[in-house]
C-alpha cells in the first residue's frame, strides 16, 4: 500500500497555445478511502481543448487534461470498499463534491456548486487536480466507476464523459422511451455516443450536423435513421415539429432557433455543447408549442455506472482511434479541425505508463 506521495508523469498545457509537452509532478498520497490507478487509456473530450487553450478563460497551467480515463487498481486505502488490486475502473469529469448540498445529498453531485473536476480544479489541500494525460492517478473511492469487462478497454474510455453526457440527460429528461423520435445535433465525441444510446433505447434518432460527409456513416455505421444537414433549409423544413427531443453537442457557437423548430409542441431541448460564444434565444422560439431548454452537465456517479453497466449489456462503445501520447499535439489539432471519426483515445500505458506502481 502506497504511504507517499506517489511521482506521476503526464503531459501538460503550459499556456493558451495549448501545446501539451512531458511534465513530471506527483500525486496525493494515498488516504484510506482512496484507490490507486495506473491508466490504459484516455480520451481526448473537446473539453479539454476549451481548457488547454483557456477558451473558458479559468485555465491554471500547467494543465494535465483528460477525465475520459480507464485503468487498472493497483492499490487501495484500508477504507476501500469494491475495489481491490486488478480491478478494471473508470474515473470521468470529477473526483469530487462536497456531499453536503441538496444536489449532493439527493444524488446529482455532478451538479454540487463546489465540484472537485478532475483536472483544472482545486482539491482541498490546495492543490490543482490533475488529469489523465498522465500514468496514474489517486482518486477517492466514491469517484471511481466500474468498467464491464466485456468492453474493450480503449473503446470504453470516451463512456467516462462523451457516454455519460449523453446518456444522463436521455434518461433525467425522459428521452428514453422506445418510439421516441431523438435529435442528435453535432456528430462528434458526446454525438456518436448519443446516437447509440439513442438506438439501444429504441428510439427513432436523426443526426443534424453541419458535415455532409458524415451522412453515409451516421447512418451505415453507426445506425442512425436520419441524417439532416443543419444549413440546409429544405432538410431542416421537412423535418419541423417531428421531434420528441434533441441533444445538442455542438462545441462553437451556432443558431438555436432552426433546431428549436424541429421540435413538435411541448418538446425537450438540452444542450450539452458549451460553445464560448453566447447563443441567441428568441423567446417566441419556446412559448410558441410550449417547448423546453434544458442543460445538462456530465451525470451523476449513479448515472455513470448504470450507462456503463448499460453499455456492458448492449455491447455499446466509442469508435475511437488510438494514438501515441507523442502524437497528442496533432489530435488536438485534428480535433480542433472536426477531424476525428468520432474519438481520440491515447494509448497511456503504451507511451509513458511504463513506471511500476
Ligand atoms: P467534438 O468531438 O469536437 O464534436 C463537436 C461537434 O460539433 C463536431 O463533430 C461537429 O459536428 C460540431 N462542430 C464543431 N465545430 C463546429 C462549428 N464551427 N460549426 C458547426 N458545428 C461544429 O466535441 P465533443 O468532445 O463531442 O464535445 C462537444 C462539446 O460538448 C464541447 O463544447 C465540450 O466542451 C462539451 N462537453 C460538455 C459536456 C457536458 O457535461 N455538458 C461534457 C463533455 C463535453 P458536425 O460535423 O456533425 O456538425
Ligand atoms: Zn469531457
Ligand atoms: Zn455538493
Amino acid at each position: 500500500m502506497a504511504q507517499e506521495s506517489k511521482p506521476a508523469l503526464g503531459w501538460a498545457a503550459r499556456d493558451a497555445s495549448g501545446l501539451l509537452s512531458p511534465y513530471s509532478f506527483s500525486r496525493r498520497v494515498q488516504k484510506e478511502d482512496d484507490v490507486t490507478i495506473r491508466v490504459l487509456f484516455c480520451g481526448i473530450c473537446h473539453t479539454d481543448l476549451h481548457v488547454a487553450k483557456n477558451e473558458w478563460g479559468n485555465a491554471m497551467y500547467p494543465i494535465v487534461p483528460g477525465h475520459e480515463i480507464v485503468g487498472v487498481v493497483t492499490g487501495v486505502g484500508r477504507g476501500v470498499r469494491g475495489f481491490k488490486a486488478g480491478d478494471r475502473v473508470g474515473v470521468g469529469s470529477f473526483v469530487g463534491s462536497c456531499r453536503a448540498c441538496e444536489s449532493c445529498v439527493k444524488g446529482y453531485e455532478n451538479n454540487c456548486p463546489a465540484l472537485l473536476l478532475t483536472c483544472n480544479g482545486v482539491d482541498c489541500d490546495g492543490a490543482t487536480t490533475q488529469g489523465g494525460f498522465a500514468d496514474v492517478l489517486v482518486v477517492n473511492q466514491d469517484y471511481v466507476l466500474r468498467v464491464p469487462e466485456g468492453l474493450p478497454p480503449a473503446g470504453a474510455a470516451p463512456l467516462l464523459c462523451a457516454g455519460v453526457t449523453g446518456y444522463s440527460p436521455m434518461v433525467q429528461y425522459g428521452l428514453n422511451a422506445p418510439g421516441m423520435l431523438l435529435g442528435v445535433v453535432g456528430l462528434g465525441g458526446l454525438g456518436h455516443m448519443a446516437v447509440k444510446f439513442g438506438k439501444a433505447f429504441g428510439m427513432t434518432v436523426t443526426v443534424i450536423s453541419s458535415s455532409p460527409r458524415k451522412r453515409a456513416e451516421a447512418v451505415e455505421r453507426l445506425g442512425a435513421d436520419n441524417f439532416l444537414v443543419r444549413h440546409d433549409a429544405e432538410e431542416m423544413k421537412a423535418a419541423a415539429g417531428t421531434m420528441d427531443g434533441i441533444i445538442d453537442t455542438v462545441s462553437a457557437g451556432h443558431q438555436l432557433l432552426p433546431l428549436l423548430e424541429l421540435l413538435k409542441p411541448m418538446g425537450q431541448m438540452v444542450l450539452v455543447g458549451v460553445p464560448t460564444e453566447p447563443m441567441v434565444l428568441p423567446a417566441s422560439a419556446i412559448v410558441t408549442g410550449g417547448k423546453r431548454l434544458a442543460g445538462s452537465g456530465v451525470g451523476s456517479v449513479r448515472d455513470c455506472q448504470a450507462m456503463l453497466d448499460f453499455a456492458g449489456e448492449h455491447g455499446i462503445a466509442a469508435d475511437v482511434e488510438v494514438v501515441k501520447m507523442e502524437y497528442v499535439n496533432t489530435a488536438m489539432e485534428r480535433l480542433e479541425r472536426n477531424d476525428v471519426r468520432y474519438r481520440f483515445v491515447i494509448d497511456v500505458a503504451g507511451s509513458i505508463g511504463c513506471a511500476a506502481v
